[in-house]
């Protein structure tokens, strides 16, 4: 049995981004743990992101020491960006266009989970791949943590498995307990120079929302849906649908698909030994479901907390109650998303949704100013039936914005 100062389970964005902020900050000996043969394969992911919030996250590879903070252009060594984009269409029903323009990025996922591996590695981790977890166990001041092959101990384990959370269950903790699935088709051509989302609950009852997102050379087609619902039929509907309207017909490269956690984040994220982070502990926005940079914040939170445990020789729950208080102080933690979460998936009609999109059409919400707000409010009013939804209304567009910069 081998031993080590912290391991993480899942070799994901978050885990990775746990394992370099050890590795930066610390000589403790890390073992990253990933049941794959291959970081970044399989491929469950829009590739969508916010720019701002990619190069604020210290553990970007290398792109501290290459951004500019003036104009936020990532340098061509930065392979893993496919496109800068400045612009988002928000499509509402067939009553209206919203815009916005933040500086948004695709990426190419596969290459970005590789480098940030990369990084983790020539900082002095140990990545162990085609090693799945398949039980913790509490012996003595420390966990076990067991593979099919091998047992490993270390006074702290971090859970970064991804969506399945099995370290969360293993560790006794509530899990998320409402999932949305992704599907994705890469279809060939750029069909957009935007990224753009798809909120139309007339035409796709099932659907949460769709997205278009350009590549370099081809664009991502996809969609979100709750569980019960046959996600590659809704899927190929929403393609039929867009190649009516405005894109041409064109080839599927390639299907991607996986689970997103929906119920926010898990009530307790810690125990004796153990701390949760990204899909793991719930951490995803519910308006868009994106988690990259949730899961890499958080990553980096749990790998501070870790070395403050070990500097302290403290790994009681008590003491690692504090990575919860700090992943709490965010704001993708502010329980205003879930609520307008599940007003807009759970509440809103069809005609909620028009009526939203004929008030916002032709708006750019960035820029939208105090007056432009009070105008919105004014026509919204005009109309009765309008009146019992303000409030819903005020709570999805709070979380809709609260929400947008940690990823799509
Ligand atoms: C279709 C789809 C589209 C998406 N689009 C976007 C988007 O555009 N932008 C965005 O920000 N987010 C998007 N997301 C969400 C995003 O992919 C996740 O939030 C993100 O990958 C979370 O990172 P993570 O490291 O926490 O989990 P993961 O990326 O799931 O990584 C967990 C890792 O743990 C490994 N693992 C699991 N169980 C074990 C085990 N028992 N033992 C060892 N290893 C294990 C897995 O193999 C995996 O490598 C999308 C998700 C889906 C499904």
């Amino acid at each position: 049995m081998s031993s080590f100062d912290v391991i993480i389970i899942g070799g994901g964005p978050t885990g990775l981004s746990t394992a370099i902020t050890i590795a930066k900050n610390s000589s403790l000996k890390t073992l990253v743990l990933e049941e794959h043969s291959e970081i970044g394969n399989p491929l469950a992911c829009g590739e969508g992101i916010s720019a701002e919030k990619l190069l604020t996250l210290e553990n970007m590879p290398n792109v501290s020491q290459k951004k500019d903070p003036l104009t936020l252009k990532f340098q061509e060594e930065d392979s893993f960006i496919e496109r800068e984009i400045i612009s988002q269409r928000f499509f509402f029903g067939s009553t209206g266009v919203a815009t916005s323009n933040l500086n948004t990025v695709t990426i190419n996922r596969p290459l970005f989970d590789k480098l940030l591996a990369k990084e983790a590695e020539n900082r002095g981790t140990n990545i162990k791949l085609k090693s799945q977890v398949i039980g913790i166990n509490q012996k003595n001041q420390n966990l076990e943590v067991r593979t099919q092959k091998d047992i490993f101990s270390a006074p702290l384990v971090i859970g970064c498995d991804g969506p399945s959370a099995h370290s969360v269950q293993m560790m006794n903790l509530s899990p998320p307990t409402e999932y949305v699935q992704g599907i994705e088709y890469k279809i060939d051509g750029v069909h957009t120079d935007a990224l753009d989302f798809y909120f139309n609950f007339r035409d796709f009852p099932k659907m949460h929302y769709g997205w278009v997102f350009p590549k370099k050379s081809h664009t991502n087609v996809g969609i979100v849906t709750d569980t019960a619902s046959k996600p590659k039929k809704v899927l190929g509907k929403f393609l039929d649908y867009l190649q009516n309207s405005n894109m041409k017909n064109s080839t599927i490269i390639k299907e991607i698909a996986g689970i997103i956690p929906a119920s926010g984040p898990i009530p307790k994220k810690y125990c004796n030994n153990f701390m949760a982070a990204g899909d793991a502990a719930g951490m995803t926005n519910t308006i868009f479901y994106g988690g990259i940079a949730i899961g890499i914040h958080t990553g980096m939170l749990a790998g501070e907390t870790a070395i403050d445990a070990h500097n302290s020789q403290m790994f009681d729950e008590e003491f690692l109650s504090r990575y919860q208080t700090r992943v709490d102080s965010f704001p993708y933690s502010d329980p205003a998303i879930q609520k307008a979460h599940e007003i807009l998936y759970s509440k809103f009609s069809p005609t909620d949704i028009e009526t939203f999109g004929s008030l916002l059409d032709g708006w750019n919400i960035t820029t939208i100013s105090r007056l432009q707000k009070l105008i919105l409010l004014f026509k919204a009013m005009k109309k009765p039936s309008n009146l019992k939804r303000i409030n819903d209304v005020r709570t999805v567009a709070y979380g809709f914005s609260k929400s947008r910069d940690w990823g799509f």
